[in-house]
């Protein structure tokens, strides 16, 4: 060990050195090799030492590009802040090795050429200026840090190619009954944008819309009462009049002219005395229909024959989980009813209370979001981080108050303010930083908007009917407001999250 930690001081002196003379870039590689050989030897001071220089060269260089480009009073305001973080990250790098140093002599070498490192800045930034390499911090962080390993594209497209067979048997299936029929399905949540909030266990979710069946219209009506949070609806069925329309077709009778023949009607089994309560459409009376639906269905699918078919028990959505052998594939089927042409649906998912009537559909923002992440996709860089950078957030919030939607929320504002150039992978941590910064200022605040709701710059390709543009967003913080000691607590998490981040960019977990 002692030999071995020499041999990594006489590296580390050639390779400070060789910062002087060679290109940045080249020496990257060198410093990537020297991490992981400590990290093998399991020398995690040593390991500090090289990850605490090499965030400290990247600040200084991620400083100064930032400069040109450094025209307005808010960059000022990051820029103050990015110095002030370099120099915290810094100290500690430093006080971790000297507390080892303490101990081990060779540590204490090892600490001076750290220093020395700090001290060399005006090489560095000479070598800055020739322009001549580029450190990316994500490349190192790359292969140091442990992703999820699903392949979520290959779960997309297997779930995605049941859901497509499904849906057009139940058009044929449903194409002469007075029954909703459902329309393609789509993919939402986060395996459909790119990222995934647990380890195992991805959920697929679909929002399945539904169309009222001919000779009626589904008219929403807002639940006013305020008895729980959000913009929740209740969905009234009513016949329409097809008297000129359908004339002709027998089995379209208008139920609005001729009440007696829908009388008639209703006392054998149809759409409104089986998925309707009163004159209201009913979340788990559908949610049951959809399971018969998927049961019936399934022995159709090609997919049968190889794969065998779970149902899970929801009372809210159809919930299924497809399995051969070690491999499975679990599916959220959500019901969903669209408003006007817009990405904005009203759906069976529960509401934030305790206890959702089964008549009520909150508004759904799953359509709207998965838009928004493929359109942030098309113009983002190829070697993007922003899904990363929100998989490292959402990972580092686990058993921590904040919820997994607040740091999707967080990044989706962000992604909407700074150019998507700023988003590749050299520039995770301060991606990192811009977020934990936003959280921050959102809590000292006590409001963070919902992104979508009264959110007026949200890309115009994302269509949202004008009361949903112009509503009052919702404060995802609301609670903090009311509870000071919800607040406090939320101030502490703040700062066990910033030490979780930091821990995952040093040590990978
Ligand atoms: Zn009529």
């Amino acid at each position: 060990m002692e030999l071995r930690a020499k041999l990594l001081n006489r590296e580390m002196t050639r390779l400070l050195q060789e910062l002087e003379q060679s290109s940045l870039e080249r020496s990257v590689r060198a410093w990537g090799a020297l991490l992981w050989a400590a990290l093998q030897q399991g020398q995690f001071w040593a390991l500090a030492g090289v990850l605490g220089l090499l965030l400290w060269l990247w600040f200084i260089r991620s400083r100064r590009s930032r400069q040109p480009d450094n025209n307005g009073e808010e960059e000022d305001r990051e820029e103050g802040n990015n110095v002030v973080i370099v120099q915290q990250e810094d100290n500690e790098d430093r006080n971790e090795v000297r507390n080892v140093g303490e101990n081990e002599e060779e540590a204490g070498n090892d600490a001076a050429v750290v220093e020395n490192g700090s001290d060399d800045g005006n090489a560095v930034e000479e070598e800055d200026n020739a322009e001549n390499g580029t450190l990316d911090i994500g490349k190192i962080l790359e292969g140091h840090i442990q992703w999820p390993t699903q392949d979520l594209e290959r779960g997309c497209e297997m779930t995605s190619d049941i859901m497509d067979i499904f849906i057009s048997v139940f058009g044929h299936l449903l194409s002469d009954s007075s029954y909703p029929v459902p329309q393609g399905a789509i993919g939402v949540g986060s395996a459909f944008e790119g990222w995934s909030p647990r380890e195992e266990d991805v959920v697929y979710c679909f929002l399945v819309p539904l169309t009222p069946p001919a000779g009626h219209t589904f008219h929403l009506e807002m639940d006013t009462s305020g008895h729980i949070p959000g913009r929740n609806f209740f969905l009234r069925v009513e016949p329409v009049c097809t008297c000129t329309r359908e004339q002709h077709d027998e089995n379209m009778v208008c139920f609005v002219h001729h009440p007696e023949e829908e009388q008639r009607r209703n006392e054998e089994p149809n759409f409104r005395n089986t998925l309707c309560t009163g004159s209201y459409l009913d979340v788990e009376k559908i949610a049951r229909w959809f399971y018969q639906l998927v049961r019936a269905a399934w022995v159709i699918l090609p997919h049968s024959q190889n794969w065998q078919l779970v149902l899970l028990p929801s009372s809210r959505c159809c919930k299924f989980k497809v399995t051969r052998g070690t491999q499975s594939f679990t599916v959220e089927l959500l019901f969903g009813v669209q408003q006007g042409d817009s990405d904005i649906y009203v759906s069976s998912q529960p509401t934030e209370a305790l206890f959702t009537p089964s008549t009520m559909w909150p508004e759904t923002y799953a359509v709207a979001e998965m838009k928004f992440f493929s359109h942030v996709a098309k113009q983002a860089p190829h070697d993007s981080w922003h899904l990363k950078c929100l998989q490292l957030l959402v990972r580092a919030v686990v058993g921590i108050d904040f919820s997994t939607y607040m740091m999707k929320t967080i990044v989706m504002h962000l992604l909407n303010t700074i150019p998507v150039s700023r988003w590749g992978s050299r520039y995770i941590l301060l991606q990192l930083e811009d977020s934990i910064e936003y959280l921050r200022c959102s809590l000292l605040e006590k409001r963070l908007d919902h992104f979508i709701v009264g959110n007026q710059r949200v890309p115009e390709e994302i269509l949202l009917p004008p009361d949903v543009k112009t509503a009052e967003p919702p404060n995802l913080f609301h609670r903090l407001a009311q509870d000071p000691a919800a607040h406090t607590q939320a101030m502490m998490e703040y700062q066990e999250l910033r030490d979780r981040i930091e821990r995952i960019v040093l040590y990978g977990h």
